[in-house]
């Protein structure tokens, strides 16, 4: 039981710095036999290279602080002692070869902290990796690091990052930020259940901190998105280090040592894949490369940049990664950008949505929430939640966010009431003819309605005009565009006219689906009218009796809604109704009345090649107009030319047209006016408005 702990060179800069580190490998040492793989204390191998480079300035001030470092870790002997080693080093370093200079930083840490190990009492071996690690020879280093390791008895092994021997037998280095990899190959080779890189920030994040103050830390990465942050310029990690962390099947931690219980992040291979991973820089010639990781947005990025007025240089994408150049000076600003864009949301509120009626449009709305949920968010700054659900026996309530399906038994609106946070939004996407009368309990405890039920406004004019009093005193909405023409912004037109004071003086609405699908279809000697009307009833398009619809019920529930939003008090016996059916066919059961239908249809025929002859079409319209006593309203077949908006409607397509007042011209609303998912993409903009 191996557990490799590597060090950084800022993890190691000073005494304090080193009786971290020594405590953080007490705490591991407890667990098993610990590996510590140590860089060269911060700033040691640049100093090495200049004095291998001629230049001897840096020589004491390296000294110096080595020095300190053993002056304050030991005392007495144990000091005398330590203190004999790091400076016959740094004579031999003052001898060595220029090209070997470089490797003897990691030597003077090594060496430091191994001796105060074995002075803590620990049983201590340093390693050697310039005899272990063989570079360009993985076999070796593995069977050289397992045989030294394995046969030495030891708790704690200090090994030297960054440097390792060549095949002819000289010393060289792994490449700058090579002790990562260092630690890997040990890792590795001695098939450790731990490998962790200590370092001075927490984990990978989704920037470099240094550059962008907001970057947060990535908790969980994959090998290949630890790879990709790493090769393309995120320092935190050396990226030769995840091959063999990965072939062994090794999860690499990263962690700070300045905050050991703090951020971290973990790189395994049962992470989940992430989108966009984090944004990496480095230097390409004279010019900065920024890579956005796992990223394919690039209308966002570029919209980024231009909106921060950086003109990228270059922008390509390379496998799966979002890559351009910019000048070193707009560097951090064109970073800030890219990561303001895909790091870091706006703040959002939480909605928490009580859905009652779990049909194809509840279910609908429940799995369009789910599925837009984060993307809306991002939008809006509003997270919705499906906290409860209820069909017409059970309900289910879940403040967390996975109330399942309905199971339990009692009053789902009692329930909701002694629950819901304030702000929470109720949806009744059910048929119920009487749960308009719960509304006002529902405002009453602080929640907005949202409905999509057109039979809550069949009622009397005082109790639509109360519903409304009720919400507006309790300081919560009540919509409930999706009554009329389903996903079209009728109802909101209209009340924006009346909310201005402008006067309506007519409504057309041709908003019967089911009449517009019928009408659409009918050719005179073509398939007769009541097979039309059955086929509509298979498609589901009907009510379950196609009779209220082909008396114009459903038309005058929506005739009802548009008059009211446009401030007429427009009630159910105002409305003249001429069904498009003979009267005596409304009082046989359901297959008699197709069988009659049948009698009707050489009138309708007739009826409709006179239309035509006339160059008309017949639409089923549900209008309002204003005369000179008042209102006047009715529902039933009507010749509209081609010129009417109406004339040209294809399937179920609903069509609207409002003249008022303010307008020479009318305002003409028409489009599709069916189907569960615009219903439910309604309802969603009812929440969201
Ligand atoms: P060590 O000496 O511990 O090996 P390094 O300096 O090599 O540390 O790497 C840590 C540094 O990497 C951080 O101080 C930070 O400035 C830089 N860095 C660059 N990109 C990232 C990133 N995406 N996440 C965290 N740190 C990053
Ligand atoms: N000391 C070496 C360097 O500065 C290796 C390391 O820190 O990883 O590059
Ligand atoms: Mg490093």
């Amino acid at each position: 039981m191996y557990r490799v702990l590597k060090f950084g060179g800022s993890s190691v800069a000073s005494a304090t710095q080193m009786s971290r580190v020594l405590d953080i490998v007490a705490y591991e040492a407890v667990k098993g036999h610990v590996v510590l793989v140590s860089s060269a204390i911060s700033g040691c191998t640049d100093a090495l290279l200049q004095i291998a480079g001629g230049d001897p300035a840096p020589v004491e001030e390296l000294r110096r602080r080595h020095r300190e470092i053993v002056v304050r870790l030991f005392t007495g002997i144990e000091r005398e002692s330590a203190q004999e080693r790091l400076d016959a080093l740094f004579e031999e370093m003052l001898r060595a070869p220029a090209e070997e200079k470089v490797t003897y930083g990691e030597l003077f840490s090594t060496c430091i902290l191994a001796a105060k190990l074995e002075a803590d009492g620990y049983r201590t071996l340093w390693l050697d990796s310039r005899r272990l690690i063989i570079k360009g020879n993985k076999g070796l280093t593995y069977r050289n690091i397992a045989a030294a390791v394995e046969g030495g008895k030891a708790d704690i092994f200090v090994a030297p990052g960054f440097i390792c021997g060549t095949p002819e037998g000289g010393v060289s280095t792994l490449g700058r930020g090579g002790s990562d990899y260092s630690a890997a190959l040990y890792a590795a080779a001695l098939q450790a259940d731990s490998l962790q890189i200590w370092t001075d920030v927490p984990g990978i994040m989704t920037a470099n901190p240094r550059q962008v103050s907001r970057a947060r830390t990535i908790p969980e990465m994959t090998y290949e998105a630890a790879l990709q942050m790493a090769s393309h310029g995120a320092k935190v990690l050396y990226a030769p280090t995840v091959a063999p962390a990965m072939e062994a099947g090794i999860a690499i931690e990263i962690k700070n040592t300045f905050h050991p219980d703090g951020g971290k992040t973990v790189i395994s291979g049962n992470a989940r894949p992430s989108g966009t991973v984090g944004i990496a820089s480095r230097e390409n010639g004279s010019m900065m490369e920024i890579c956005v990781v796992g990223c394919s947005r690039e209308t966002d990025a570029l919209r980024a940049l231009t909106t921060a007025g950086i003109a990228p240089l270059r922008f390509w994408t390379e496998e799966g990664n979002l890559l351009l150049t910019v000048r070193p000076a707009v560097e951090v600003p064109a970073l800030m950008a890219l990561h303001r864009t895909f790091f870091e949301t706006l703040p959002v509120s939480r909605v928490n949505l009580f859905v009652a009626g779990y049909g194809a449009v509840g279910k609908e709305l429940v799995r369009m929430v789910e599925e837009t949920a984060s993307a809306v968010a991002l939008r809006t700054g509003k997270a919705l939640r499906v906290v409860g659900i209820a069909n017409s026996r059970h309900y289910s309530i879940d403040l967390g966010g996975n109330p399942g399906t309905p199971a339990k038994e009692g009053d789902y609106i009692d329930a909701v009431c002694a629950v819901a946070p304030k702000g929470s939004v109720f949806v009744d996407c059910t048929n119920s003819e009487t749960l308009y009368q719960r509304y006002p309990q529902l405002f009453a405890a602080g929640l907005n309605v949202v409905s999509s039920n057109r039979r809550s406004f069949a009622v009397p004019y005082v109790t639509y005009a109360s519903l409304h009093a009720s919400a507006r005193e309790n300081g919560t909405f009540f919509r409930y565009e999706t009554t009329v023409g389903a996903a079209l912004p009728i109802l909101e037109s209209i009340s924006r006219g009346a909310n201005s004071l402008d006067e309506v003086l007519s409504i057309e609405a041709v908003v019967s689906c089911t009449l517009n699908q019928i009408l659409g279809d009918y050719r005179p000697g073509g398939e007769t009218f009541a097979t039309l009307v059955r086929k509509a009833q298979e498609a589901g398009l009907t009510e379950p009796d196609p009779r209220l619809d082909l008396g114009g019920r459903d038309a005058l529930r929506k005739l009802l809604i548009l008059a009211r939003e446009a401030g007429v008090r427009l009630e159910e016996d105002d409305v003249q109704v001429v069904p498009v059916i003979p009267a005596a066919l409304f009082d046989v059961p359901l297959d008699r009345f197709y069988e009659d239908l049948e009698v009707f249809e050489s009138g309708f025929a007739d009826a409709t090649r006179a239309a035509e002859s006339q160059g008309f079409r017949r639409r089923f319209v549900a209008s309002l107009e204003k005369t000179a006593d008042g209102y006047r309203a009715g529902i039933g077949l009507k010749n509209v030319a081609p010129v009417h908006p109406a004339y040209h409607l294809r399937g179920t397509e609903n069509a609207i047209i409002v003249r008022s007042a303010f307008h020479p011209y009318p305002l003409v609303i028409q489009g599709p006016g069916e189907g569960a998912r615009e219903a439910a993409s309604s309802i969603l903009n009812d929440i969201l408005r």
